[in-house]
């Protein structure tokens, strides 16, 4: 099903496509030139040279690692809600003297009506694209989780924040999708985390994808599937990521028992530890997926981004997981055929 989307929109990938949650790590030079911007040491456009220097040098190596699907690596991205509060009319980041707020992760506060300025991601996709022959996956964080990690002070409820929200997301999607992005992931781990506002989440979900031209994934990281579990089948996207391979591939049990009707971008590669997997560990991961699902509906992915990781781990990291897919590729499995 989801295959035939994708040769709709002229996107050809081999079985078991390969691709990565988001973020990468930033190198070094990056690192460290975030810090003197912070600082107000060096301008915006000397951070923007970084940026764009560490982003070309993700997308060789992804396109030389053969990757599928690309990603820009998030190198612009810091904290995954700030970096799109940021960018809109109605949040504020933070307000002096307001002691409740205080600790060092402070929630971006909705106080007015959300409102991106500008496209907030289309530059960046645009360059990345431009780098590649590949596709490049643009990835947004979803609008539930927006809301669930902001505090709200201006709408009325959380549902009105959500889709106001949702609102925004919808117009990012459209200009990505007039950019000519035709895979899009939304980011929202906190729809899995929060069981009792699944239906929140799916609300959100269709106004931001129904009706466009695009292959979209919903990032869902780490559980409780059982919780939503298949409930969560109605959240209108083409494929699930979720984060597998820390939890001993539990998930696959609940996929088998009720039948799982989407593709699924299966993490194999914890992203927690430094620790590169064996390409077998990981063949024999996927193996277990096929057990469950169709050859066709299964992507190969790490459980999360690997901004965490250093830049060695996560070549490491990445080199394992394609050397996996491909050596499943060339494997028959005449169960499922
Ligand atoms: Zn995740």
């Amino acid at each position: 099903m989801s295959r035939e989307k994708l040769n709709q929109l002229g996107i050809d990938l081999p079985l078991f496509p390969t691709t990565t949650v988001g973020s990468l790590p930033k190198p070094a030079y990056l690192v460290k030139a975030r810090a003197e911007f912070g600082k107000q040491k060096i301008s915006r456009a000397s951070l923007e040279k970084y940026e764009k220097q560490a982003t070309e040098f993700w997308m060789r190596t992804q396109d030389d690692l053969g990757i599928d699907v690309l990603v820009d690596g998030q190198m612009a991205r810091g904290d995954a809600v700030a970096y799109f509060a940021e960018q809109m009319d109605g949040f504020e980041m933070e307000r002096a003297g307001d002691s409740s707020r205080k600790g060092h992760s402070v929630k971006p506060v909705i106080t007015a009506e959300v409102r991106a300025r500008r496209p907030m991601t289309v530059d960046g996709w645009r360059f990345a694209q431009g780098l590649t022959r590949r596709p490049v996956k643009a990835v947004l964080t979803g609008p539930y989780t927006l809301m669930d990690e902001s505090v709200n002070e201006h709408y009325a409820d959380r549902r009105a924040a959500c889709l106001a929200l949702a609102r925004e997301i919808r117009r990012e999607t459209e200009a990505l999708v007039e950019a000519g992005a035709k895979i899009i992931q939304l980011d929202e781990p906190a729809v899995s985390r929060r069981p009792e506002e699944l239906a929140l989440g799916i609300e959100a979900m269709h106004v931001v994808t129904d009706g466009l031209p695009v292959y979209f994934i919903a990032h869902l990281c780490r559980g409780p599937y059982e919780k939503i579990y298949p409930d969560m089948l109605r959240i209108p996207v083409d494929n699930f990521d979720v984060e597998t391979s820390t939890d001993g591939l539990e998930v696959l049990g609940l996929f088998g028992k009720s039948s799982y009707t989407k593709d699924l971008s299966f993490g194999v590669v914890d992203v927690q530890s430094p620790r590169v997997e064996d390409p077998q560990v990981i063949e024999k991961r996927l193996r277990q997926a096929l057990d469950v699902l169709p050859r066709a509906s299964l992507w190969v992915d790490p459980d999360c981004g690997l901004g965490t990781r250093s830049v060695d781990e996560a070549v490491g990291k990445l080199s394992a997981m394609v050397t996996a897919a491909r050596s499943l590729r060339k494997s028959g499995n005449p169960s499922f055929f």
